[in-house]
């Protein structure tokens, strides 16, 4: 079966945290960009036996900048090459501000079941700083609009650890959030990516991110209220109610096969990652000259491999499955990582159960530094 992520890589303007592939382009690239994607799309097919569609994730920058006539035809085509099976999840991520319930209800009947909305806050301030395009009044209704189409599954992005953010205030966006009743919450603390604006405000000083204890105090108004919700922590960043954990992400972080369309767009199959040309002019060019449009290709060895399967496997909060690491790469997780393994249990940061290998609660905040004693 098969997992396709697509890639729309505009944004009506560049948010000043973000550092994601996508640029401001004037509206006239937006047919030809699709009509590429549609070619790069059938190519695909045409390569491919398994063509059961499981999950198709349309991301960006902000998909929902497209004109819905083009995001539409775009869905059709490419369910018309990948058959969905019956529980198939497709998710669009759309903008506040972007987006009205006409333009909703045309994407739920094209077949889009699930809907990803950056909401980011309810505080008009912080968005104000991050450069959202969007206020809080546009989030909530846009929440209400997409509930009001028929959507039954919801996810809104926030973040936490904003300039001038107190508890107080992070706390009242996730109640705001939880009070709209989403099935899903990714949850994300800023950080700070060099080349942005941001990047260059905290050098300068110009922008204070709130203290590590903050931090943590926020961490656990997180843990605290999505647990009271009835949202279970699946993974570092992301919360849902039972049945609602997004099947495209975890296969992400399964380390499973993925294709990819698109502009900066990755995949990886059959242990062969491949990198599009990041630049959306180039890459139409390109696919009109029947040009490849891959920049880079790797060839992931069964060890590199591996060690991506525990990184990644470390994030979902059950942890890396440990016959599945040996049914897959032949490789005992304890013998592999030794003494690295050894030190980390015994600094429970990580524990190792019958079935797993995870991250504790004392290791979730310190996921990173974990990770990068194993990789
Ligand atoms: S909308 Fe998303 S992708 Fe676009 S600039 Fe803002 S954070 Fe980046």
């Amino acid at each position: 079966m098969v997992s396709l992520y697509i890639h729309i890589p505009f944004c009506q303007k560049k948010c000043h945290y973000c550092s994601f592939s996508s640029s401001v382009c004037g509206n006239e690239i937006f047919a030809p960009y699709v009509a590429a994607l549609k070619q790069e799309l059938a190519d695909l097919a045409a390569t491919r036996e398994d063509r059961q569609l499981r999950s198709l994730f349309i991301g960006g920058g902000t998909p929902s900048v497209l004109p819905c006539s083009l995001m539409t035809g775009l869905i059709g085509d490419c369910l018309a090459l990948f058959p969905p099976v019956p529980e198939v999840e497709i998710t669009a991520e759309a903008n506040p501000g972007t987006v009205d319930e006409s333009y909703l209800r045309e994407l739920l009947l094209a077949g889009v079941n699930r809907m990803s909305l950056g909401v980011q806050s309810f505080c008009d301030q912080e968005l104000r700083v991050l450069g959202r395009i969007h206020d809080s009044n546009e989030a909530l209704y846009v929440v209400q609009a997409a509930k009001n189409v028929g959507f039954k599954n919801l996810n809104l992005d926030l973040m936490y650890g904003l300039q001038g953010q107190t508890v107080e205030v992070w706390q009242a966006t996730l109640q705001q959030a939880l009070a709209l009743c989403p099935q899903h919450l990714s949850i994300y603390q800023l950080t700070i990516e060099s080349g942005t604006p941001f990047h260059q405000a905290v050098t300068n000083n110009s922008i204070i991110l709130p203290e590590e204890e903050e931090i943590l105090a926020m961490d656990e108004v997180i843990g605290r209220l999505c647990c009271d919700a009835g949202f279970r922590q699946y993974e570092i960043s992301n919360f849902a109610r039972p049945g609602y954990e997004c099947t495209h992400n975890i296969n992400y972080w399964q380390n499973g096969e993925y294709l990819a369309c698109g502009a900066s767009a990755v995949s990886c199959v059959a242990g062969v990652r491949e990198k599009r040309v990041a630049d959306p002019f180039a890459y139409i060019r390109r696919i009109n000259k029947g040009v490849s449009v891959v920049e880079e290709s790797e060839c992931l060895s069964t060890e590199a491999s591996f060690r991506e399967s525990v990184i990644m496997g470390l994030r979902m909060t059950q942890g890396v499955p440990l016959l599945l690491l040996i049914a897959r790469y032949n490789l005992d997780i304890v013998q592999y990582y030794g003494d690295i393994l050894q030190k980390l249990i015994d600094v429970q940061l990580v524990e190792l159960t019958d079935s797993h290998l995870r991250l504790t609660a004392k290791g979730r905040p310190l996921a990173n530094w974990v990770m990068a004693e194993l990789v």
